[in-house]
């Protein structure tokens, strides 16, 4: 099968050939025939060698490469990708039973444009591009067929991903399978993941590691859990053993998610409390030095480039009230999973927050997303998630 061929600018080869996998409109000079929106199209520089294949999409990003090679992307090309995702897993001990994990992280398993979580027997799949839209069932079905992976159910979750203007109408539904179980299992602790009607694909993976971090430091501690969504990070600082647990969220779904998990793992267990309110306005009234542990895990402040400057703002006024009321000798967790807020433009926005309280501030680690969230080493766009852990006198 050839697919139409889309013929690069001189010189607009470059990046490719080091394997980046966006080809920016303004590289192409011309398309062979009119190319639709997730069309399969072959890129030929200028001198007319074939760097790969990819799907075509209309916006700045033109196409995203799925290969760099001359190769067919059918069925045997996606179980080939999703069986190399499913190695780097079980290598990594992450990819057994009934547990949480991520398969597909876009670009990072080379194929731009698809997200694949793992609960259980139910895979999760979000589509960002329309070329993987159009691939969904020959996908689902490379799922199931997955050798090794036990995936039973597939559950398509794409009607917030996709892209509107594309006008693709995505509705949610099981492609493959039925609802069998919500409860998936992480690092031996178990939760609800909530795929029909949760944020993302039900729960937030990418903190795993962070959230057993947590834990070891919760011993005797007094914690407190901004944004809790799942009560994730809770969970683990009861195990770790925390003297309490204080769950906030804006949202009364997430204050019941997390209590349906805490009554999973810890259930009639005093020292934990769910309460929904507005961070800001909670951690404002809060004692000086009544908590010990703080977590700050926001959602993305800024989902745009032009949001930029007022989402650095907002990470400087809440870790600074953090940093600012964590008693002495406190350690706070802080995040941001935020794709356009750089690791040091973050960095700037806790170091300004410390700054303006006073307090004497150390960073203690580095965080970051975990390893089944890999980031391809071509394509540095891929790493989002940031977090810092400070030790505060
Ligand atoms: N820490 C969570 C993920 C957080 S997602 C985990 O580990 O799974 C972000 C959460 O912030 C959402 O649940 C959302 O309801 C909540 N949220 C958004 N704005 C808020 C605000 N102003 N105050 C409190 N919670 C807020």
């Amino acid at each position: 099968m050839k697919y139409p061929d889309i013929i690069l600018k001189r010189g607009k080869e470059e990046s490719l050939d080091r394997f980046h996998p966006w080809v920016f409109s303004g590289a192409i000079a011309k398309a062979e025939q009119a190319v639709e929106e997730g069309d399969l199209v072959r890129v030929v520089a200028s001198d007319g060698r074939v760097i790969g294949v990819g799907h075509a999409q209309v916006g700045s990003i033109a196409v995203r490469m799925l290969s760099f090679a001359d190769e067919a992307i059918d069925a045997d090309f996606y179980s080939r990708r999703l069986a190399e995702a499913l190695r780097m897993r079980q290598a990594l001990g992450l990819a057994s039973g009934d547990s949480a994990f991520r398969l597909v992280h876009g670009e990072g398993d080379f194929l731009p444009g698809l997200v694949v979580d793992v609960y259980g027997r139910t895979a999760v799949m979000q589509a960002h591009s329309p070329g993987m839209h159009f691939a969904r069932e020959v996908i689902a079905q490379a799922l199931v067929n997955l050798p090794g992976a036990d995936i039973e159910n597939v559950y398509y979750k794409s009607e917030t991903t996709l892209p509107y203007k594309a006008n693709l109408d995505a509705t949610n539904a099981y492609l493959i399978g039925s609802f069998q179980t919500d409860v998936a299992v992480e690092n031996g602790l178990k939760f609800h993941v909530d795929w029909l009607k949760g944020q993302k694909t039900g729960f937030f993976i990418d903190q795993r590691d962070n959230r057993s971090l947590v834990e070891k430091y919760s011993t005797g501690r007094s914690v407190l859990n901004m944004f809790c969504y799942t009560g994730g990070f809770s969970v683990y600082a009861m195990r770790g053993g925390a003297r309490l647990v204080r769950s906030v969220d804006s949202s009364a779904k997430a204050i019941s998610l997390t209590r349906a998990n805490m009554d999973l793992n810890f259930p009639g267990d005093e020292r934990h409390e769910a309460i929904a309110d507005d961070a800001f306005r909670y951690l404002d009234q809060i004692g000086q030095g009544e908590y010990d542990l703080i977590i700050l895990d926001p959602p993305a402040f800024a989902k745009h480039r032009d949001a930029l400057r007022n989402a650095l703002r907002g990470y400087q006024r809440l870790n600074a009230r953090a940093i600012e009321r964590v008693a002495p000798g406190g350690i706070v967790f802080t995040f941001s999973c935020s794709q356009a807020v750089s690791r040091e433009q973050f960095r700037l926005a806790v170091f300004s927050a410390a700054a303006q309280t006073g307090r004497r501030v150390r960073i203690l680690h580095q965080l970051t997303q975990p390893a089944d969230h890999p980031v391809n080493i071509y394509h540095p766009e891929g790493e989002y998630l940031k977090g810092l852990v400070l030790y505060v006198e």
